[in-house]
């Protein structure tokens, strides 16, 4: 640790805060309930500023450099949605508030479920999902009900292809279902003999991530929801890609029956550090009836050009709330400024500039970098970090190499059908210089890996941490480094 710790930084009779004087009595509190041995630091507000935008620095962020995180869509989040969020028409209302007084909040989520619905071709949607694997347990839920209502009891099944995202699997297996997995052909493919060989009456559906992890558009995409369609089942649509396909193709058209969207992916808003995602569900009519509720509705149409009184309607069929509230408020506000913004052909160059991004930098690694599954990707690629002539090298090393040349690493070792994985994500916000120096890096890295393999073994060397031991981090976390030694012991 480079960064004194606060404690470090402390010294005695320093403060950060003036207190007004008091306008109640003081009192002496009782001895009994005051511990002498809590070692508060005391520092001024300037160290404590410093200490903190120090640490922050430590951090790499989409706001300060490239962050080609395959599958998170990690593009950058435009600063205006943080001024619309923070309106204090948005910010400060509270949950329970009388509807009367939240009709602006509610438009806003009413509109931005039909502009969703528009952009997506389903009939109905929930904006109540957390994220994206909580929308995939919402969408589950929903193919189960919908089995259970017609009194196909038999159905337990979920086909999960190989190529799928690893909370596919998860969700199903939450909601006791048995997961079944169907490889992918030559061609990175859902492979149609072993799907239908595999779809039968105890089939529940199909989870479906399409573009696949491999970046890949599945070339038979009408045939493998017709064969799933044909058995009984429902296809779920992981709409987490959908990147790569605004105002290009609308799910629901093409015969999905209910998929969720990552707000936080495809809609800029923020997402990593654990923060608040968005995963609204969306539904063809015949499911309709199970969504969560409540959904927010027209109570009461208005005459003439007023608006109309917004509120809630819970579906008749409804598997329940799973949420508490209305969903993370923020992060509706947020989507609904980047849809607003960008329009509907800006919402298709979106998708049009990611993929042309994301197949710019495959091209430029053609000869350098293994791609299997070698065609024409969407919005992400799979590349190999490892070389027959540069043994004892692997994604990991390359990974961390990049860090020296101050890039985010892409994702490694996912999709697990692709060994030694790199999956990159350039998304549609990166300009083509930046574009060129991640490639660049990339293609020196390559150079090093067969000429200086140390050098990259060692990796990273300019951060202000080197190489962890990744497994140890996780099993012996230590998060109170600080504590005097003798900390509890007098
Ligand atoms: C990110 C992602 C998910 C999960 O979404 P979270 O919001 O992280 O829960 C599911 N599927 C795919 C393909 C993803 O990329």
């Amino acid at each position: 640790m480079t960064e004194p710790t606060i404690y470090e930084l402390s010294s005695p009779g320093r403060t950060g805060v003036t207190f007004p004087d008091p306008d109640v009595p003081s009192v002496k509190f009782p001895e009994n309930l005051l511990r002498k041995d809590l070692p508060l630091p005391e520092l001024a507000e300037v160290d404590v500023v410093r200490h903190y935008v120090n640490l922050s620095k430590y951090n790499y962020s989409v706001d300060g450099g490239f962050y080609p995180l395959g599958s998170c869509t990690m593009k950058y989040n435009p600063k205006i949605n943080e001024n619309t969020a923070r309106l204090p028409g948005f910010a400060f209302t509270h949950p329970l508030q009388p509807i009367e007084t939240v009709q602006g909040n509610l438009a806003l989520m009413y509109t931005l479920q039909e502009w969703l619905k528009e952009i997506t071709g389903f009939a109905a949607l929930t904006l109540q999902p957390a994220a994206g694997a909580h929308g995939e347990l919402t969408g589950v839920l929903i193919m189960r009900a919908y089995h259970k209502d017609r009194g196909d009891v038999k159905r337990v099944k979920m086909l999960i292809p190989d190529s799928a995202h690893g909370t596919n699997p998860a969700s199903s297996a939450m909601s006791s279902l048995e997961v079944v997995q169907v490889p992918s052909d030559a061609r990175g493919n859902v492979d149609l003999a072993a799907l239908k060989a595999a779809c039968d009456d105890t089939t529940v559906g199909l989870m479906l991530t399409n573009p696949n992890t491999l970046g890949l558009f599945d070339e038979h995409l009408e045939q493998v929801i017709k064969i799933v369609h044909d058995c009984g089942g429902l296809v779920y649509g992981d709409g987490a890609n959908l990147n790569a396909l605004l105002g290009v193709l609308r799910p629901g058209d093409v015969g999905i029956d209910v998929m969720h969207l990552n707000l936080h992916k495809t809609f800029s808003t923020p997402h990593g550090g654990g923060g608040p995602g968005s995963g609204p569900v969306g539904v063809t009519e015949k499911l309709a009836d199970f969504l969560p509720g409540p959904l927010v509705g027209i109570v009461e149409e208005s005459a003439d050009d007023e608006p109309p009184l917004f509120g809630f309607v819970t579906p008749k069929k409804t598997i329940g709330r799973l949420k508490a509230f209305h969903g993370h408020f923020g992060m509706l506000v947020r989507a609904y400024t980047y849809i607003a913004m960008h329009g509907p052909d800006g919402l298709r160059k979106v998708a049009e500039y990611a993929v042309l991004n994301a197949n710019y930098i495959k091209a430029r690694l053609k000869g350098i970098y293994t791609v299997p599954f070698d065609r024409i990707c969407m919005h992400e690629f799979v590349a190999e970090g490892q070389w027959a002539d540069a043994p004892g090298i692997r994604a990991l090393d390359v990974a961390k190499r990049l860090m020296d040349y101050n890039f985010h690493p892409p994702t490694n070792y996912f999709p697990l059908i692709v060994h030694e994985a790199l999956m990159i994500e350039p998304t549609e916000t990166e300009n083509k210089g930046t574009l060129d120096a991640f490639t660049d890096a990339l293609i020196k890295i390559a150079a090093e890996a067969k000429a200086t393999p140390d050098l990259l073994h060692e990796a990273p060397h300019k951060t202000p941490f080197g190489r962890m031991d990744d497994v140890k981090a996780a099993r012996e976390l230590v998060l109170c480094c600080w504590l005097p030694e003798d900390y509890g012991k007098n």
